[in-house]
């Protein structure tokens, strides 16, 4: 377990998957964790269990994000470590049927979001020297087998470089890092046939949200001080 104690965390997306397991994670550590989401019910219940707090929120809506970092100053008073987490992975038909609405949505939640939370929060990591942590997935570094998921694949190949593109440009005062899921057994892959992706992958494993969260809260500690820029894959081999 890392060490997390006196930092005040936002996960975005932490009502359901990996970002819930980051949020219970992260609060085992000491971590005083802010869980975002649409679903009030989830939310709510998450924070209750681990002693946090919830707060709706869409990534999407800039009114919402500039109410969370109202809410985030008033009651804590600094950000030290934000997880960029929401993502979305509907079900994709063929290229030659690919609409254009779902291309944007997926585009939208996948790489605008994190623009427009960063964007909006990136102040208070500068001056907490805090740091960030964005979802990737190794649909974004090669062409995974999941379907036909362009769009998807497409959206977090461009998270990626907008990463490092930040990481750069803040290096000074914010640790930016990416993690890179293989398959995790979350609803988000409701979808997929388990079995199937366990084949495919080398250790023939499919992943369990913690094995995400406890990568994500090594990036958040301050045992992860060198590491910039990296895009990091947690995905039982299946990039091999
Ligand atoms: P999940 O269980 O479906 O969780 C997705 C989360 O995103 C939910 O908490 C959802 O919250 C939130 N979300 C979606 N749209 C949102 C919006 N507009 N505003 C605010 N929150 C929104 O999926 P997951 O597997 O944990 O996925 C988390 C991240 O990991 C995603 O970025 C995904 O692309 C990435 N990833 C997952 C896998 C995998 O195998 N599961 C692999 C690689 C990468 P609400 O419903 O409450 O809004």
């Amino acid at each position: 377990m890392v060490d997390l104690s006196g930092k005040v965390a936002l996960i975005t997306g932490g009502t359901s998957g990996i970002g819930e397991a980051t949020a219970r994670y992260f609060s085992e550590c000491g971590a005083a964790v802010l869980v975002t989401g649409r679903n009030r019910e989830r939310g709510m219940k998450i924070a209750e269990e681990i002693n946090g707090d919830f707060m709706v929120s869409d990534v999407l809506d800039e009114n919402s994000i500039l109410q969370l970092k109202k809410y985030i100053c008033e009651k804590y008073g600094r950000l030290d470590v934000l997880f960029n987490n929401a993502g979305i992975y509907p079900k994709f038909d063929p290229l030659e049927c690919s609409k254009a609405e779902q291309w944007n949505e997926v585009y939208r939640v996948n790489v605008e979001s994190v623009m427009l939370v960063s964007k909006q929060l990136i102040d208070l990591l500068v001056k907490s020297k805090g740091t960030m942590i964005n979802t990737g997935s190794i649909a974004g570094i090669q062409g995974f087998t999941s379907g036909q998921g362009y769009a998807y694949a497409a959206s977090k190949a461009a998270l990626i470089q907008f990463t490092k593109m930040m990481a750069k440009i803040y290096a000074k005062d914010v640790r930016i890092n990416c993690v890179c899921p293989g398959v995790i057994d979350t609803p988000l892959y409701f979808h997929l046939n388990r079995d199937k992706m366990k084949e495919r992958t080398p250790s023939g494993l499919v992943g369990e949200p913690e094995d995400i969260a406890k990568l994500v809260g090594f990036l958040a500690s301050n045992d992860a001080k060198f590491i910039y820029g990296a895009v990091i894959t947690a995905d039982g081999g299946m990039t091999l």
